[in-house]
Protein backbone atom coordinates (compact mmCIF):
# COMPACT_ATOMS: atom_id res chain seq x y z
CA UNK A 1 0.00 0.00 0.00
CA UNK A 2 2.73 2.10 1.03
CA UNK A 3 4.44 1.30 -2.87
CA UNK A 4 1.49 2.51 -4.61
CA UNK A 5 0.59 5.37 -2.46
CA UNK A 6 4.54 6.38 -3.33
CA UNK A 7 3.66 5.76 -7.22
CA UNK A 8 0.66 7.18 -7.22
CA UNK A 9 3.04 10.65 -5.70
CA UNK A 10 5.33 10.27 -8.23
CA UNK A 11 3.19 10.39 -11.05
CA UNK A 12 1.33 13.61 -9.64
CA UNK A 13 4.65 15.24 -9.25
CA UNK A 14 5.65 14.55 -13.13
CA UNK A 15 1.77 15.57 -14.13
CA UNK A 16 2.92 18.81 -12.47
CA UNK A 17 6.15 19.25 -14.27
CA UNK A 18 4.51 18.23 -17.12
CA UNK A 19 1.81 21.29 -16.80
CA UNK A 20 5.05 23.88 -15.82
CA UNK A 21 6.78 22.77 -18.62
CA UNK A 22 3.56 23.00 -20.90
CA UNK A 23 3.25 26.02 -19.55
CA UNK A 24 6.62 28.25 -19.99
CA UNK A 25 6.30 26.53 -23.24
CA UNK A 26 3.05 28.42 -24.04
CA UNK A 27 4.63 31.65 -22.25
CA UNK A 28 7.86 31.32 -24.70
CA UNK A 29 5.64 31.01 -27.36
CA UNK A 30 3.46 33.65 -26.74
CA UNK A 31 6.62 36.33 -26.38
CA UNK A 32 7.17 35.84 -30.31
CA UNK A 33 3.18 35.45 -31.40
CA UNK A 34 2.79 38.75 -32.42
CA UNK A 35 5.94 39.81 -34.17
CA UNK A 36 5.38 36.41 -36.20
CA UNK A 37 2.04 37.37 -37.02
CA UNK A 38 0.69 34.05 -35.70
CA UNK A 39 -2.63 36.08 -34.13
CA UNK A 40 -5.87 35.86 -36.08
CA UNK A 41 -9.13 37.04 -35.57
CA UNK A 42 -12.56 35.33 -35.22
CA UNK A 43 -15.94 37.05 -35.98
CA UNK A 44 -18.93 35.60 -34.27
CA UNK A 45 -22.18 37.10 -35.25
CA UNK A 46 -24.70 38.23 -32.79
CA UNK A 47 -28.46 38.94 -34.28
CA UNK A 48 -31.59 41.10 -33.21
CA UNK A 49 -34.72 38.50 -32.71
CA UNK A 50 -35.88 40.20 -36.12
CA UNK A 51 -32.87 38.50 -37.93
CA UNK A 52 -30.48 40.97 -38.90
CA UNK A 53 -27.01 41.11 -37.87
CA UNK A 54 -25.62 44.05 -35.11
CA UNK A 55 -22.49 42.77 -35.58
CA UNK A 56 -19.97 40.52 -34.12
CA UNK A 57 -18.04 39.87 -31.04
CA UNK A 58 -14.30 39.49 -31.68
CA UNK A 59 -12.39 36.62 -30.32
CA UNK A 60 -8.62 36.33 -30.75
CA UNK A 61 -7.10 33.22 -32.46
CA UNK A 62 -3.60 31.79 -32.08
CA UNK A 63 -1.47 29.01 -34.15
CA UNK A 64 1.42 28.39 -33.18
CA UNK A 65 3.58 26.17 -35.49
CA UNK A 66 4.94 23.67 -32.49
CA UNK A 67 1.95 24.02 -30.46
CA UNK A 68 -0.54 24.26 -32.79
CA UNK A 69 -3.66 25.89 -32.41
CA UNK A 70 -3.95 27.47 -28.57
CA UNK A 71 -7.43 28.18 -26.97
CA UNK A 72 -7.57 31.74 -25.73
CA UNK A 73 -8.65 30.50 -22.31
CA UNK A 74 -5.44 28.98 -22.12
CA UNK A 75 -2.69 31.91 -23.33
CA UNK A 76 -5.42 34.78 -22.41
CA UNK A 77 -4.51 34.25 -18.50
CA UNK A 78 -1.13 33.97 -19.32
CA UNK A 79 -0.67 37.17 -21.31
CA UNK A 80 -2.48 39.09 -18.50
CA UNK A 81 0.21 37.72 -15.87
CA UNK A 82 3.03 38.71 -18.21
CA UNK A 83 1.83 41.37 -19.48
CA UNK A 84 1.51 40.80 -23.25
CA UNK A 85 -2.16 41.45 -23.15
CA UNK A 86 -0.76 45.03 -23.43
CA UNK A 87 0.74 44.88 -27.23
CA UNK A 88 -2.32 41.87 -27.50
CA UNK A 89 -4.59 43.73 -26.90
CA UNK A 90 -3.70 46.81 -28.48
CA UNK A 91 -3.43 44.41 -31.66
CA UNK A 92 -7.15 43.26 -31.32
CA UNK A 93 -8.14 46.90 -30.57
CA UNK A 94 -6.32 48.30 -34.28
CA UNK A 95 -7.09 44.97 -36.69
CA UNK A 96 -11.15 45.35 -35.00
CA UNK A 97 -11.13 49.52 -35.30
CA UNK A 98 -9.45 49.19 -39.08
CA UNK A 99 -12.47 46.37 -40.21
CA UNK A 100 -15.02 48.62 -38.52
CA UNK A 101 -14.24 51.47 -40.97
CA UNK A 102 -13.89 49.47 -43.99
CA UNK A 103 -17.38 48.21 -43.06
CA UNK A 104 -18.65 51.47 -42.74
CA UNK A 105 -18.18 52.23 -46.92
CA UNK A 106 -20.68 48.98 -47.11
CA UNK A 107 -24.32 50.23 -46.95
CA UNK A 108 -25.53 46.72 -45.42
CA UNK A 109 -22.70 46.61 -42.61
CA UNK A 110 -21.87 50.38 -42.25
CA UNK A 111 -24.02 50.20 -38.52
CA UNK A 112 -22.40 46.92 -37.28
CA UNK A 113 -20.77 46.68 -34.35
CA UNK A 114 -17.54 44.80 -33.14
CA UNK A 115 -17.62 43.72 -29.25
CA UNK A 116 -13.86 43.43 -28.35
CA UNK A 117 -13.20 41.53 -24.83
CA UNK A 118 -10.83 43.67 -22.54
CA UNK A 119 -8.44 42.40 -20.17
CA UNK A 120 -8.97 44.81 -16.67
CA UNK A 121 -4.73 44.81 -17.23
CA UNK A 122 -5.89 46.90 -20.14
CA UNK A 123 -7.83 49.28 -18.20
CA UNK A 124 -5.88 50.07 -15.84
CA UNK A 125 -2.88 50.78 -18.13
CA UNK A 126 -2.55 54.92 -17.87
CA UNK A 127 -1.98 55.07 -21.39
CA UNK A 128 -5.52 52.88 -22.43
CA UNK A 129 -7.72 55.57 -22.90
CA UNK A 130 -5.54 57.97 -25.08
CA UNK A 131 -4.63 54.35 -27.32
CA UNK A 132 -8.10 53.72 -27.97
CA UNK A 133 -8.31 57.48 -29.16
CA UNK A 134 -5.75 57.04 -31.36
CA UNK A 135 -6.44 53.96 -32.90
CA UNK A 136 -10.37 55.26 -33.31
CA UNK A 137 -8.46 58.25 -35.36
CA UNK A 138 -6.19 56.74 -37.36
CA UNK A 139 -8.24 54.29 -38.54
CA UNK A 140 -11.09 56.73 -38.99
CA UNK A 141 -13.68 53.84 -36.88
CA UNK A 142 -17.11 55.32 -35.89
CA UNK A 143 -16.67 55.09 -32.11
CA UNK A 144 -20.44 54.67 -31.25
CA UNK A 145 -19.67 50.62 -33.06
CA UNK A 146 -16.87 49.75 -30.81
CA UNK A 147 -18.22 47.93 -28.10
CA UNK A 148 -15.75 47.12 -24.90
CA UNK A 149 -16.92 44.16 -23.12
CA UNK A 150 -15.67 43.74 -19.74
CA UNK A 151 -16.38 40.72 -17.52
CA UNK A 152 -18.08 41.23 -14.48
CA UNK A 153 -16.00 39.72 -12.06
CA UNK A 154 -12.79 41.43 -13.23
CA UNK A 155 -14.80 44.89 -12.73
CA UNK A 156 -15.46 43.90 -8.72
CA UNK A 157 -11.86 44.09 -8.33
CA UNK A 158 -11.31 47.85 -7.86
CA UNK A 159 -14.36 49.45 -8.91
CA UNK A 160 -13.76 53.06 -7.96
CA UNK A 161 -11.04 53.14 -10.71
CA UNK A 162 -12.88 51.32 -13.14
CA UNK A 163 -15.80 53.57 -12.98
CA UNK A 164 -13.31 56.42 -13.29
CA UNK A 165 -11.39 54.82 -16.95
CA UNK A 166 -15.15 53.82 -18.31
CA UNK A 167 -16.16 57.04 -17.86
CA UNK A 168 -13.39 58.26 -20.04
CA UNK A 169 -13.95 55.88 -22.47
CA UNK A 170 -17.75 56.57 -22.51
CA UNK A 171 -16.74 60.11 -23.19
CA UNK A 172 -14.87 59.03 -26.87
CA UNK A 173 -18.45 57.88 -27.62
CA UNK A 174 -17.46 53.93 -27.25
CA UNK A 175 -19.94 51.47 -25.62
CA UNK A 176 -19.31 48.92 -23.06
CA UNK A 177 -21.43 45.08 -21.97
CA UNK A 178 -21.04 43.44 -19.38
CA UNK A 179 -19.88 40.16 -20.39
CA UNK A 180 -20.63 36.84 -18.29
CA UNK A 181 -23.24 38.51 -16.70
CA UNK A 182 -24.85 36.33 -13.43
CA UNK A 183 -21.81 34.90 -12.80
CA UNK A 184 -20.74 37.33 -10.40
CA UNK A 185 -22.04 39.07 -7.54
CA UNK A 186 -22.79 42.65 -8.73
CA UNK A 187 -24.31 45.01 -6.32
CA UNK A 188 -26.97 46.77 -8.17
CA UNK A 189 -26.37 50.34 -6.70
CA UNK A 190 -22.36 49.78 -8.81
CA UNK A 191 -24.33 48.53 -12.24
CA UNK A 192 -26.11 51.90 -11.77
CA UNK A 193 -23.09 53.72 -11.41
CA UNK A 194 -21.07 52.26 -14.64
CA UNK A 195 -21.81 53.97 -17.89
CA UNK A 196 -23.24 50.41 -19.17
CA UNK A 197 -25.10 49.84 -22.35
CA UNK A 198 -25.20 46.19 -22.46
CA UNK A 199 -25.40 43.19 -20.41
CA UNK A 200 -24.72 40.07 -21.75
CA UNK A 201 -26.34 36.91 -19.85
CA UNK A 202 -23.48 34.43 -19.24
CA UNK A 203 -23.65 30.85 -21.67
CA UNK A 204 -24.03 28.67 -18.78
CA UNK A 205 -27.39 29.98 -17.70
CA UNK A 206 -28.15 29.27 -21.16
CA UNK A 207 -26.96 25.91 -21.31
CA UNK A 208 -29.55 24.71 -18.43
CA UNK A 209 -32.33 26.81 -18.68
CA UNK A 210 -34.82 23.97 -20.30
CA UNK A 211 -33.99 22.04 -17.41
CA UNK A 212 -33.10 24.22 -14.52
CA UNK A 213 -36.14 26.22 -13.46
CA UNK A 214 -33.63 28.75 -11.58
CA UNK A 215 -31.80 29.40 -14.74
CA UNK A 216 -34.99 30.41 -15.81
CA UNK A 217 -35.38 32.63 -12.87
CA UNK A 218 -31.85 34.14 -13.37
CA UNK A 219 -32.62 34.94 -16.87
CA UNK A 220 -35.86 36.45 -16.30
CA UNK A 221 -34.39 38.54 -13.94
CA UNK A 222 -31.60 39.78 -15.73
CA UNK A 223 -34.15 40.90 -18.55
CA UNK A 224 -36.00 42.75 -16.32
CA UNK A 225 -32.76 44.24 -15.17
CA UNK A 226 -31.94 45.36 -18.65
CA UNK A 227 -35.28 46.62 -19.20
CA UNK A 228 -35.47 48.94 -15.80
CA UNK A 229 -32.09 50.21 -16.56
CA UNK A 230 -32.65 50.49 -19.82
CA UNK A 231 -29.47 48.34 -21.06
CA UNK A 232 -29.92 46.18 -24.02
CA UNK A 233 -29.49 42.20 -22.86
CA UNK A 234 -27.72 39.58 -25.32
CA UNK A 235 -27.82 35.23 -24.31
CA UNK A 236 -24.90 34.51 -25.35
CA UNK A 237 -23.85 30.39 -25.77
CA UNK A 238 -27.41 30.02 -27.30
CA UNK A 239 -26.70 25.87 -29.08
CA UNK A 240 -30.29 24.37 -29.67
CA UNK A 241 -33.24 25.67 -31.05
CA UNK A 242 -35.40 25.06 -27.98
CA UNK A 243 -33.15 27.55 -26.16
CA UNK A 244 -33.37 30.17 -28.67
CA UNK A 245 -37.34 29.80 -28.46
CA UNK A 246 -36.94 30.25 -25.05
CA UNK A 247 -35.31 33.30 -24.64
CA UNK A 248 -37.46 34.73 -27.32
CA UNK A 249 -40.08 33.68 -25.13
CA UNK A 250 -38.52 35.53 -22.18
CA UNK A 251 -38.45 38.70 -24.18
CA UNK A 252 -34.93 38.31 -24.96
CA UNK A 253 -34.07 40.37 -28.10
CA UNK A 254 -30.50 39.87 -29.07
CA UNK A 255 -28.97 35.92 -29.40
CA UNK A 256 -24.95 34.84 -30.12
CA UNK A 257 -24.00 30.95 -29.98
CA UNK A 258 -22.99 28.02 -32.26
CA UNK A 259 -26.93 27.54 -33.34
CA UNK A 260 -26.37 31.20 -35.21
CA UNK A 261 -22.84 31.36 -36.30
CA UNK A 262 -19.39 29.67 -35.24
CA UNK A 263 -16.77 32.17 -34.64
CA UNK A 264 -15.23 32.50 -38.08
CA UNK A 265 -12.82 34.85 -40.60
CA UNK A 266 -14.49 37.76 -41.07
CA UNK A 267 -15.58 36.51 -44.86
CA UNK A 268 -17.83 34.08 -43.46
CA UNK A 269 -20.17 36.42 -41.38
CA UNK A 270 -23.48 37.13 -43.33
CA UNK A 271 -26.02 39.62 -43.44
CA UNK A 272 -28.81 38.14 -42.18
CA UNK A 273 -29.67 34.84 -40.16
CA UNK A 274 -33.34 32.84 -41.39
CA UNK A 275 -34.31 31.87 -38.01
CA UNK A 276 -34.51 28.13 -37.31
CA UNK A 277 -37.70 26.72 -36.12
CA UNK A 278 -39.73 29.39 -37.20
P1 LIG B 1 -15.99 34.95 -23.77
O1 LIG B 1 -15.72 36.41 -23.92
O2 LIG B 1 -17.03 34.55 -22.79
O3 LIG B 1 -16.31 34.44 -25.24
C1 LIG B 1 -17.28 33.47 -25.54
C2 LIG B 1 -16.66 32.11 -25.75
O4 LIG B 1 -17.71 31.17 -25.99
C3 LIG B 1 -15.76 32.03 -26.97
O5 LIG B 1 -14.73 31.09 -26.66
C4 LIG B 1 -16.69 31.47 -28.04
O6 LIG B 1 -16.00 30.81 -29.09
C5 LIG B 1 -17.51 30.52 -27.22
N1 LIG B 1 -18.83 30.27 -27.79
C6 LIG B 1 -19.53 31.03 -28.67
N2 LIG B 1 -20.74 30.48 -28.92
C7 LIG B 1 -20.82 29.36 -28.20
C8 LIG B 1 -21.83 28.35 -28.04
O7 LIG B 1 -22.91 28.38 -28.62
N3 LIG B 1 -21.53 27.33 -27.18
C9 LIG B 1 -20.36 27.24 -26.51
N4 LIG B 1 -20.16 26.20 -25.70
N5 LIG B 1 -19.37 28.18 -26.63
C10 LIG B 1 -19.62 29.22 -27.47
P2 LIG B 1 -13.23 31.36 -27.07
O8 LIG B 1 -13.17 31.98 -28.42
O9 LIG B 1 -12.50 30.08 -26.82
O10 LIG B 1 -12.76 32.44 -26.02
C11 LIG B 1 -12.65 32.12 -24.66
C12 LIG B 1 -12.42 33.35 -23.83
O11 LIG B 1 -11.16 33.96 -24.13
C13 LIG B 1 -13.46 34.46 -24.09
O12 LIG B 1 -14.63 34.17 -23.38
C14 LIG B 1 -12.71 35.67 -23.57
O13 LIG B 1 -12.84 35.76 -22.18
C15 LIG B 1 -11.27 35.33 -23.91
N6 LIG B 1 -10.88 36.07 -25.13
C16 LIG B 1 -11.05 35.75 -26.43
N7 LIG B 1 -10.54 36.71 -27.24
C17 LIG B 1 -10.04 37.67 -26.43
C18 LIG B 1 -9.38 38.94 -26.65
O14 LIG B 1 -9.17 39.40 -27.78
N8 LIG B 1 -8.99 39.63 -25.54
C19 LIG B 1 -9.24 39.17 -24.25
N9 LIG B 1 -8.81 39.93 -23.22
N10 LIG B 1 -9.85 38.02 -24.02
C20 LIG B 1 -10.26 37.26 -25.09
CA1 LIG C 1 -16.88 38.15 -24.41
CA1 LIG D 1 -18.95 35.59 -22.12
CA1 LIG E 1 -16.25 33.74 -20.32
Amino acid sequence: AKNRGRNRYCFYDSKLQAKVLARSALHTGLRHALSQQQFSLHFQPQYHRDGQVLGAEVLLRWFDAELGPVSPAEFIPLAEDSGLILPIGAWVLQQSCQQLADWQHDTLKADWHLAVNLSVRQLHDPKFVELVRNTLQQTGANPANLVLELTETQLLEDIEAVIVKMQQLGELGVRFSLDDFGTGYSSLSYLKRLPLNQLKIDGSFVRDLLDDPSDEAIIRTILALGNSLELAVIAEGVETVEQYLALRNLGCQQFQGYLLGRPAPVAELSTRHQTPGL
